[in-house]
């Protein structure tokens, strides 16, 4: 199956919106072993969407269209469409109906122009658009079947999934099974000197490493399921400490996975993060069962009034590992959490010194009673250094709620 994405908008081609509708069509595709072969992007001038379905069309079985079906003059998808088709032209009367009932349930009685939106050519069918008014179309232009779907992703995902793809399965193709191993504190050089040659071309199951804000994820490929788990399974026993359990694609899944397994509470406590680490245990949906709250304890003041972290530790070094163990204890004894995590560092562009160089961050964790600290040194601007103290924390965090000793690529050694 020769397949390709098209996505049009004026707002892709001028940057103002990126298109995310493509990568997800296209690995939603994936899953039932269609691999998109051509991606295209087009403003929505008719010219340049009529051009570019005539030139898909040769060479593909199938072209998937997003974009441009709305009602307004500057929506011309659907207007090019009809009019490639050359036969007659249909309003979809259930299509009508639904986007009518819509727009009446919206106190709006519908026009023409949004009457419009349900026209379709008279072999074609219209697809049900649940979130939105305009419908998608779906037919055969001779032997290609063309697709098309509307722009926003909250109408054009829902469509794909209930109407489009099941339509799509053909047994004949075979599916490829993905296995994505995530792990934070080692280099990506590393991982692939563990990897051997299985990121060799040709190689089963196919093996790529991505990099993406400090984690490293390598994403496996294959027909054969069990081949799949096996080298996954050895991969992951290779990587040792540093690779989140499965599912988990960051740090902060680990720590959530882990306090449910243990039935335990979790605070924060945190100084040059200023709420991120809080942020992202919150970004799970259902923390509020183990998460209990967090101190922004940016200003001295705070650490010692809030987090009880006594005056003499904070005057002989705030960026320091008694300092983050009496401020993860405060965080505890604060809250009534089981477990706490915090952070006291130099996150830049100023405050370095010759000793702390900016990247230098203590981070402490209590759990049950007992704490733990580490010093990294992080790489990179402020926003990084922010962002990676966010993973490094949580992973210190998980591997003391799991009783295990790993070690970073930045860990400081004293
Ligand atoms: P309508 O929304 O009127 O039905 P449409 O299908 O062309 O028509 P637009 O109005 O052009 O949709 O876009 C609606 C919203 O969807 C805009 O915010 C736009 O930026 C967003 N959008 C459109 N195409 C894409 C895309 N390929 N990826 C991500 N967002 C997109
Ligand atoms: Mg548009």
């Amino acid at each position: 199956m020769r397949c390709a994405v098209l996505s049009i908008g004026d707002e892709l081609v001028q940057g103002r919106t990126q298109d995310t509708n493509a990568p997800w069509l296209i690995s939603r595709l994936d899953t039932i072993g269609i691999t998109v072969r051509e991606v295209r992007i087009v403003g929505d001038g008719i010219t340049d969407v009529m051009d570019a379905i005539t030139s898909l069309w040769d060479g593909h079985d199938l072209i998937i269209i997003t974009g441009g079906l709305g009602p307004t003059d500057d929506d011309r998808t659907r207007d090019a469409l009809n009019a490639l088709e050359g036969g007659d032209v249909e309003r979809d009367v259930v299509a009508e109906a639904a986007l009518v009932a819509r727009l009446d349930r919206a106190g709006v009685d519908a026009n023409e122009a949004q009457r419009r939106q349900a026209d379709r050519p008279a072999s074609w069918r219209s697809i049900a658009n649940a979130n939105g008014t305009a419908p998608g179309m779906d037919g055969m232009f001779k032997s290609v079947r063309v697709i098309a779907l509307p722009g926003p992703p909250d109408e054009c995902r829902p469509m794909m999934d209930a109407h489009v793809l099941g339509t799509l399965v053909d047994p004949a193709l075979s599916v490829q099974h993905q296995h994505e191993i995530s792990c934070f504190g080692l280099a990506e050089a590393p991982v692939a000197a563990l990897l051997g040659d299985r990121l060799q071309e040709g190689a089963d199951p196919a093996t790529g490493i991505r990099v993406s804000r400090g984690l490293v994820h390598v994403h496996l490929r294959s027909a054969d399921v069990e081949l799949l788990a096996r080298e996954a399974a050895l991969i992951r026993d290779r990587l040792g400490a540093c690779v989140l359990p499965e599912g988990c694609e960051c740090p902060a899944d680990a720590v959530a996975a882990s306090l449910q397994t243990h039935d335990l509470t979790v605070a924060t406590a945190e100084s040059c993060t200023g709420g991120l680490i809080g942020g992202a245990l919150t970004d799970r949906a259902g923390s509020s069962a183990w998460y209990v709250g967090g101190v922004q304890a940016y200003a001295n003041s705070v650490k010692q009034e809030l987090l009880d972290v006594p005056v003499a530790l904070i005057e002989e070094g705030v960026v320091s590992e008694d300092v983050v163990e009496a401020m993860a204890r405060g965080a505890c004894g604060a809250s009534g959490a089981d477990a706490a995590v915090s952070v006291s560092g130099i996150a830049g562009p100023d405050g370095g010194t010759a000793d702390k160089p900016v990247g230098t961050v203590w981070i402490g964790t209590c759990v049950c009673g007992s704490v733990r600290s580490r010093c990294v040194r992080l790489p990179g601007p402020r926003s990084r250094v922010r962002a990676w103290t966010v993973h490094a924390a949580l992973t210190a965090l998980w591997w003391h709620l799991e009783g295990v000793e790993g070690a970073m690529r930045w860990d400081v050694r004293s």
